[in-house]
């Protein structure tokens, strides 16, 4: 039997030079339709296109995956277990290439794009993407999907939402005309204001209780503010923090990240972080 690989189709004209990937994990089937809808539509691409299912058993098991989570199984290992092989597999098919990977969250409807500060490329590719907020998750995500091209990833909404499916084909969609793959302006929302922000940690669930989420995603939660409660009691933030990717539901041992705004603009942001252009 064959082993477990990624679902890749090559699609427009010559050697292909950027990618899209969904399916990263298996219980987010929004960038998976988004793919086959992009696999079907016919588009009027001017450079090379890899589509990309990455987990096919976890997407066919609706489990997020089935070893380990295949987000923290990079740079993978050809001899590992399942997800450390797709990881693998999946950063020879994509390798160098600009690459956008499709999820979906818990946490908030609204679209938001993820890339490192500390690949430029990256970053301003993100924000071109028709998004209001960047985030740099590098200090708290480990073996994350990277392939030593500019990778960026998009949380298009709540997962298994047909909004979620529609708006991560809009985002690829927009991807696409930014890397001069598609016609057209990524960014038709070019005037609007991103805030770009910087993980920080992880916010621990205390075990064993029933959670409930006071603090919305991206809204600053104040030194002394509860944003949490586990049982009976309140979670009082030590100091203040803007939370990211918190749910009640989405993480098994965390409620999300805590992270910091470091910008209102793509140069602000790269100035707070000290990076030189
Ligand atoms: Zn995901």
């Amino acid at each position: 039997m064959s082993d477990a690989e990624p679902d890749v189709t090559v699609h427009g004209s010559g050697e292909p030079e950027v990618a899209v990937v969904g399916g990263i994990h298996g219980d987010e089937p929004s960038g998976v339709r988004a793919v086959e809808r992009l696999r079907a539509a016919g588009l009027p691409l001017e450079r090379g296109v890899k589509l990309v299912v990455a987990n096919p058993p976890a997407v066919a098991a609706g489990e997020r995956y089935l070893e380990t989570d295949l987000n923290r199984s990079f740079p993978g290992d050809p001899d590992g277990g399942l997800e450390e092989r797709l990881a693998a597999r999946l950063r020879a098919e994509t390798g160098g290439l600009p690459t956008l990977a499709l999820h979906a969250t818990h946490s908030t409807t609204e679209p938001f794009a993820l890339a490192e500060h500390t690949r430029p490329a990256a970053y301003e590719l993100a924000a071109r993407l028709p998004v209001r907020r960047v985030v740099d998750p590098h200090p708290v995500a480990d073996g994350d999907f990277r392939n030593g091209g500019p990778v960026v990833a998009v949380e298009a909404g709540c997962q298994g939402t047909d909004a979620a499916a529609a708006e991560a084909e809009r985002q690829a969609r927009a991807f696409l005309a930014a890397v001069d793959a598609l016609p057209g302006d990524p960014r038709p929302d070019a005037d609007r204001t991103r805030d770009y922000y910087v993980l920080e940690g992880a916010v621990e669930k205390p075990p064993g209780a029933d959670y409930e989420l006071l603090a919305t995603n991206f809204e600053r939660v104040d030194a002394g503010e509860p944003f949490a409660v586990a049982g009976d009691d309140p979670l009082v933030a030590p100091r203040s923090f803007y939370p990211v990717l918190m749910s009640e539901c989405g993480y098994a041992d965390i409620f999300g990240y805590r992270a910091s705004r470091v910008g209102r603009s793509l140069d602000g942001a790269l100035a707070a972080l000290g990076v030189d252009r």
